[in-house]
């Protein structure tokens, strides 16, 4: 048998055993997405957007770019595994005669540089992510696998270093296809072989050694934290295309399949198939973890530990509910949120969606989070104590503060201010006050200037007054679905039957629920925030505020600026009537109130968010911390007070006001 023979069946051995140890565990994974629920989304429209997504985030590497330096190491080793890609086969036919090549590609001299470069491209990739790994040890990589890590480097650094120095040795041999002037670097190492048989036997273990280590690593990729490398762009080409601060509605109609019911996520067999694809894509890079408002303040909470403890479940249980299937038993597993502190980091989470805009794989976390939530909630009645009489409230008077709904428009007593009954003319405006600014003290001062603002425009507005509802976030972000849809249906039935068709709404979670959440029943409308049409009126000139020399720093409400993208009205109010700076983190990168999610009516059980975000803001020297969402207003003017500061928090609609009524 010749020496060809003989290495083409070494080599198929070597695929065979590679390859199937990589199909069985590929199996296991299929299995287990095809065991997850519907994820209840439409995930297979919107096609060029998908696309797109998948251009940007994964071809181009978008949001690693986030952060330049590990953008750049991640960039060079990513796109470098693709370039690289076809000298896989390359080598493999060297394997069974090393004078033959893939026809055309293996011949070009632009194709032989492409890989010296891209090698060398992706072992300086490789020594930046020593350099972050070793010397700058950033704690966002607290928790992850960091020793599994190093080894898949080292076994990278393996398979560009014996490519680069099998090249090196077939120049020394003048087997290259190409003049080896296309090759500088292989060509530099040549000078390391002779000619001789030496030569020739190390040419032989060097394509062999680099052919065994890129089988054996893609045996060991799909039981690995690299499994990412295969399901990333799965996860991101699946991702949501609708609004970010929307959540899924659960249907709880009798005709549904008993398999597509849900009530979030109970044991293994209740996560859906794309949360598993989620807790599959992880790469543990800790991006989440280190924009996270409750890591950030010693809470058990990190989006990042929480995904891999999914994962750890999935691969856990999965297997066993796989096989009590398979016998027709029923899966009696524990719950997801009984393993690695899932429970309580479910309630730390204030849902800013912060973790999801950083993560470089689209992973949805507050999605897993709320389902965590509503399971727990609806099926195990487990909750924070503290949330009970919001939750009793909600139910049972329309609004979390537990005040009569005769009182919702007490705000506006004396101000003229419209109160639709039915059956009245449609305003062109409903203005839209929420729970918050119609029984909080504070927070009230917002809807008065609001409405103060609007009728010095001329807005024809008015106000549904006892009619109004608690719109259902709080109850829905606690995990309470039921209590939700039902507010949902009475408000839409409201708006509906009074032909509403354009709601100013001054909080944020309102705006992101009328918005976002009610067409899901039925409730269609322009919904725009008070920020966005204040700065319209003043752009118009229907407004002309008169600016003072206040220096103001602008807090973004999550729900505002990251979920929904409102960003530049609430500033151009800001520097209408002020000297506006910048805090460190603002814009779509903002770090939350710590209200979101229900947890302005939970205890925090570690340092307080509002305090954190209150001396970021006193650190710009401001005189002034503005906001636009009656809850910031609360925790913000908590967190001035606890921290002995004295700066002012007002929301811009109450700076407009002001600034209007100085003008005269
Ligand atoms: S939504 Fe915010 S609080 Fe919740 S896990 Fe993500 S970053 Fe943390
Ligand atoms: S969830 Fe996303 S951001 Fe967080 S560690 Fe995993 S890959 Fe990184």
């Amino acid at each position: 048998m010749s020496a060809g023979v003989l290495s083409a069946l070494a080599l198929l051995a070597a695929l065979a055993v590679s390859g199937g140890l990589f199909a069985r565990r590929a199996l296991l994974l299929v299995r287990l997405v095809q065991m997850g629920k519907p994820s209840g989304i439409e995930r297979a429209d919107a096609v060029p957007d998908r696309l797109r997504q998948e251009a940007t985030v994964v071809l181009g590497q978008r949001k690693l770019f986030q952060k330049l330096v590990p953008g750049l190491m991640h960039a060079f080793i990513f796109w470098g595994f693709l370039a690289l890609f076809p000298t896989i086969v390359i080598a493999m036919i060297g394997i069974v005669d090393r004078e033959a090549t893939i026809p055309w590609l293996g011949e070009q001299g632009w194709f032989a540089l492409l890989v010296d470069v891209f090698a060398v491209l992706v072992l300086i990739g490789i020594g930046i992510a020593l350099w972050i790994r070793k010397v700058v040890r950033p704690s966002r990589f607290e928790g992850s696998h960091l020793g599994e890590a190093d080894l898949i480097l080292a076994w990278i650094t393996g398979i560009v270093v014996t490519l680069l120095l099998w090249h090196a040795a077939r120049i020394a041999l003048s087997l290259n296809e190409y003049g080896a002037a296309w090759s500088p670097v292989a060509n530099l190492l040549s000078g390391l072989f002779g000619d001789g048989d030496v030569t020739e036997a190390l040419e032989r273990v060097l394509v062999w050694a680099h052919v065994l280590l890129i089988l054996g690593f893609l045996a060991y990729l799909p039981r690995s934290k690299h499994l990412h490398i295969f399901t990333a762009a799965i996860n991101v080409y699946f991702g949501r295309t609708r609004a970010r601060g929307r959540l899924e509605p659960l249907r709880f109609d009798e005709d549904l399949p008993e398999e597509e019911m849900r009530f979030g996520i109970g044991t293994v067999e209740d996560l859906t198939w794309k949360q598993m694809v989620d807790s599959m894509s992880c790469t543990e890079c800790g991006r989440c973890q280190e924009v996270c408002p409750a890591w950030a303040t010693g809470k058990t909470l990190s989006p990042k530990l929480l995904i891999m403890g999914v994962r750890d479940h999935l691969f856990a249980e999965g297997p066993l509910a796989l096989a009590a299937r398979a016998s027709g038993e029923a899966y009696d597993g524990p719950l997801v949120a009984a393993s690695s502190d899932l429970e309580e980091m479910a309630w730390d989470c204030v849902t800013c969606g912060a973790c999801v805009r950083e993560c470089p794989v689209n992973i949805e976390h507050v999605d897993h989070i709320l389902d965590l939530r509503r399971h727990l909630v609806m099926v195990e009645s487990r909750f924070p104590g503290e949330a009970e009489p919001m939750l009793r409230d909600v139910e049972r008077q329309s609004n979390p503060w537990g005040k009569p709904q005769s009182e919702r428009a007490a705000w506006a007593e004396g101000l003229g201010v419209r109160v639709l009954a039915p059956g009245d003319a449609v305003p062109e405006v409903l203005y839209w006050v929420g729970c918050a600014a119609s029984f909080d003290e504070r927070a009230r001062t917002t809807a008065q200037s609001t409405a103060k603002l609007m009728q010095a425009a001329g807005v024809d507005f008015a106000i549904l007054g006892p009619r109004e509802a608690c719109n259902g976030d709080p109850a829905r972000r606690m995990g309470n679905e039921y209590v939700f849809q039902a507010y949902a249906e009475q408000n839409v039935a409201t708006l509906n039957e009074a032909g509403v068709r354009k709601i100013v709404a001054s909080c944020p979670h309102c705006f992101n629920t009328l918005a976002n959440e009610y067409p899901d029943f039925g409730g269609a409308y322009e919904v725009v925030h008070h920020t966005e049409m204040l700065a319209e009126l003043v752009r118009e000139g229907r407004l002309s505020p008169a600016a003072s020399e206040q220096t103001i720093t602008y807090h973004d409400s999550c729900y505002l600026a990251r979920h929904n993208d409102v960003l530049a009205p609430p500033r151009e109010l800001a520097a209408a009537v002020g000297k506006p700076i910048e805090m460190e983190r603002s814009g779509k990168r903002t770090f939350c109130c710590g209200a979101g999610g229900a947890h302005m009516w939970m205890e925090e059980n570690a340092r307080p968010i509002n305090e954190e975000r209150v001396r970021e803001a006193a650190a710009t020297g401001a005189e002034t911390l503005a906001v636009a969402c009656p809850f910031c207003t609360v925790m913000l003017d908590d967190g001035v007070q606890s921290t002995g500061g004295s700066m002012r928090v007002a929301d811009v609609a109450t700076l407009l006001a002001e600034a209007i009524e100085t003008d005269g």
